[in-house]
């Protein structure tokens, strides 16, 4: 693996009072991944990057870098780069002085220095701008420069905090894009910090939801997405409902879940006892509105359509349950689309036992 991180706590004494910013966290992340860590602002995404590279010493815990212990090893003994939000760039220098600043800094022999230098431009996309200044280039060619920069070393792994936060949602998206393809050209460990959950789910190979400090659920997009471990992540990740009910009763493997109104749920998952208060959470898009009862072997539960909105592709649909509880639905546009539920309507939603 390129990264251990075992049981690492983060303490900072604020105030006369002690702060855990990163409250034990433990993952591997193998050579040459995509990784991310997501979490909202504050949940010790940073500090924990920072102990990665050497800029913080962990309170406990053991930090491992290609095998080998570095958790009291400073940065500049480690084989990893960092790049952060603001870029940082040295304004007096052009894009060429810039990217070169670290290998003449050790003294690499001037013509080694002119071909990487060349071969990362090449990579970035920036060849035929050597002699511009950080001022002349906008955002993302700045954040490029300093991708360079970095790359240049290199490292063995890239830590990127936050890199495209500076940017505007379209360049961000380009830039996302972009960041992927430079992490497969140049085949070496990417760690991406991000509190933006669909730049994580675009360009990741796997993702760890950190939540106050810990991480709440370590897999790929797709099993984030379709199979939030916790109520936290479902709610982070993407849109979802979350129903609160108590078991009814269990049969053929499936809990049957009482929500305090007409209808049931099924869940399929996990042993359950009568009794149970347990919460489930589905997916806007996994659920069909229906005006008949749906037959038996989906979860269905009664409501009324408190809202109606045309998203193009497909309509937004507020549905009101019985205890007051608010569902969002989306249902697809289809070419020939004409059973539309209206505002009012009393209806059914369904949806499969597996998805919730
Ligand atoms: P994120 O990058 O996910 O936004 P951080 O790692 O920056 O989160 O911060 C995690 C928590 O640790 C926050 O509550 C922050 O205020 C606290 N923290 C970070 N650095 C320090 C510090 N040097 N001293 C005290 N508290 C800190
Ligand atoms: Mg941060």
């Amino acid at each position: 693996p390129a990264i251990e991180l075992d049981g690492v706590v983060k303490e900072y004494l604020a105030r006369g009072e002690v702060v855990q910013a990163v409250k034990g966290v433990t993952l591997t992340i193998a050579e040459g991944e995509f990784f991310s860590l997501l979490g909202p602002s504050g949940c010790g995404k940073t500090t924990t990057m920072r102990m990665v590279a050497g800029f913080e010493e962990p309170s406990r815990g053991t930090v491992r870098l290609h095998g080998r212990d570095v958790t009291n090893v400073p940065p500049d003994k480690r084989d990893v780069n960092m790049v952060f939000q603001s870029y940082a760039l040295f304004p007096h220098m052009n894009v060429w002085e810039n990217v070169a600043f670290g290998l003449k800094r050790k003294k690499v022999p001037a013509a080694e220095i002119t071909r990487r230098v060349g071969e990362m431009l090449e990579i970035v996309d920036l060849t035929g701008r050597e002699k511009r200044r950080p001022r002349e280039m906008s955002g993302g060619q700045q954040q490029r420069v300093a991708l360079a920069r970095a790359l240049v070393n290199r490292p063995r792994a890239l830590l990127l905090d936050e890199p495209l936060g500076a940017l505007d949602l379209k360049l961000r998206q380009a830039m996302q894009i972009e960041l992927k393809r430079i992490q497969r050209e140049v085949g070496i460990t990417f760690v991406y910090v991000t509190h933006d959950q669909s730049e994580a789910l675009t360009m990741s190979d796997r993702i760890a939801v950190m939540n106050d400090g810990l991480v709440e659920q370590l897999a790929g997009p797709r099993e984030i997405y379709e199979r939030p471990a916790t109520a936290f992540v479902a709610g982070f990740i993407g849109t979802s409902n979350l129903l609160r009910g108590t078991v009814d009763r269990v049969e053929s493997g499936a809990a049957v879940l009482r929500l305090g109104q007409e209808g049931r749920v099924l869940v399929a998952e996990a042993p359950h006892r009568a009794g149970d208060a347990i919460a489930v959470t589905v997916r806007p898009e996994k659920i069909t509105i229906s005006t008949e009862e749906p037959a038996g072997g989906v979860s269905a539960v009664r409501g009324t359509v408190s809202e109606v909105v045309y998203l193009g592709l497909y309509n937004s649909y507020a549905v009101s349950l019985a205890d007051g509880a608010e569902v969002t639905v989306f249902q697809q546009n289809a070419l020939d689309s004409t059973s539309t539920a209206e505002r009012g309507d009393a209806v059914w939603l369904s949806w499969q036992p597996h998805h919730s």
